[in-house]
C-alpha cells in the first residue's frame, strides 16, 4: 500500500508525522507523495483541507484519516496518543471506507474567461469586498430571491460545524448528500427581503448565484480565495458534487458523538 503523510508544521505534529512514517516504511509500505492510496494527516481540520484540495484530483483513489494535535476534530478524529495503534490498523487491517459528499463551485465570469470548476469539503462563500453584495439566488432556474448582505455560504453537510455553524446554520450529518445555504447579515425590511433563515438543497437541485451590482467580490473555497478574478464575477453556481470524499474507518465515531463532545462536553 502507499500512503502520505501530511503535518500542520508545528514541532509535536512534525515529529508525530516522522514516527509513523518510519514505523510504515519499516513494515514495507511505500511512501508515495503522487499517488498515494491513504494520506495520514497531522495537525487539525485545516490540515485535512489542505491535504483534500492536494488530492482533489484523485479522489477515487485516496482515502483520507487525521490525528488532531489541538482540540477534537471533525475530520482528524485520531488522538496522538492513538497513533501506534492506527499505524497498527493501517498495516493490518482492511480499511473500511466511509464517503462523504462534496459541494461543486463553478464560477462564470463576465468578460468571457473560461469557467472554474472547484470542489470544497467546509463551504464556498461568497461576499463584497466594498459596500453590499446584491444576487439573485436563483433554484433549479427560477429566482428564488434577491439577496442584499454581507455575502452567502453554501456548505457541505461536513462542513456545517465549520462556518455555517457560526452563521447560525444547521448541523447536517453528512449521510444527506445535500447543500446549506446560510446568509451574512442580510438586509431585510420593506425594500429587500430574502428569507432569513438557512436553506437546505437535495442532490440535483441547483443554486445559481448572479450578481446584480457591480462590486469586487471575494470567492472562497474552503480556506483559500479564488485567485485573481474578483472584478469580474457572474455567477456562482453550487450543487452536490459528483466526486465524494473517502475517509478510512478503522473503528466507529460517530458523528453525532463528535458534535457532542466538540461542542458540549466529554
Ligand atoms: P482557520 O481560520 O485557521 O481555522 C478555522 C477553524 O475551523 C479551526 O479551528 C478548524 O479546526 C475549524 N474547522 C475546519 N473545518 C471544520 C469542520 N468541518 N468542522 C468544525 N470545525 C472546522 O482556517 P483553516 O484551519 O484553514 O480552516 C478553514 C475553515 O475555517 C473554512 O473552511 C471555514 O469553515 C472556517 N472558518 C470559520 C469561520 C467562523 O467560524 N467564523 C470563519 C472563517 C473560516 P482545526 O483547528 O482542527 O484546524
Amino acid at each position: 500500500m502507499k500512503f502520505s503523510v501530511a503535518s500542520r508544521g508545528d514541532n509535536l505534529s512534525n515529529e508525530l508525522c516522522e514516527s509513523m512514517k518510519k514505523k510504515l516504511l519499516k513494515a514495507d509500505l511505500l511512501l508515495d507523495h503522487e499517488e498515494p492510496d491513504i494520506v495520514i494527516t497531522v495537525g487539525g481540520d485545516g490540515t485535512l483541507l489542505e491535504a483534500f484540495h492536494l488530492y482533489a484530483h484523485r479522489l477515487e483513489e485516496t482515502a483520507f484519516v487525521g490525528i488532531h494535535t489541538g482540540h477534537l476534530g471533525f475530520y482528524a478524529d485520531w488522538v496522538p496518543e492513538e497513533a501506534d495503534h492506527l499505524v497498527t490498523h493501517i498495516i493490518k487491517t482492511p480499511y473500511q471506507i466511509v464517503e462523504y459528499p462534496l459541494l461543486e463551485v463553478v464560477i462564470r465570469y463576465r468578460d468571457g474567461r473560461a469557467s472554474r470548476r472547484y470542489l470544497a469539503l467546509n463551504e464556498s462563500t461568497i461576499k463584497s469586498s466594498e459596500g453590499s453584495l446584491v444576487c439573485n439566488v436563483e433554484i433549479k432556474g427560477e429566482v428564488f430571491e434577491t439577496f442584499r448582505g454581507d455575502g452567502l455560504c453554501m456548505s457541505t453537510p461536513s462542513g456545517s460545524t465549520a462556518y455555517n455553524k457560526a452563521l447560525g446554520g444547521a448541523i447536517l450529518h453528512p449521510s444527506l448528500a445535500s447543500i446549506q445555504l446560510s446568509e451574512m447579515a442580510s438586509i431585510n425590511n420593506r425594500v429587500y427581503r430574502t428569507l432569513g433563515s438557512p436553506l437546505v438543497l437535495p442532490q440535483h437541485h441547483t443554486c445559481l448565484l448572479k450578481l446584480l451590482n457591480d462590486v469586487s467580490v471575494q470567492v472562497t473555497i474552503d480556506h483559500f480565495n479564488v485567485p485573481n478574478y474578483e472584478e469580474n464575477v457572474d455567477t456562482v453556481q453550487c450543487r452536490v458534487a459528483e466526486e465524494k470524499v473517502r475517509f478510512a474507518r478503522f473503528r466507529p465515531f460517530p458523528f453525532w458523538k463528535r458534535v457532542k463532545e466538540s461542542f458540549i462536553s466529554e
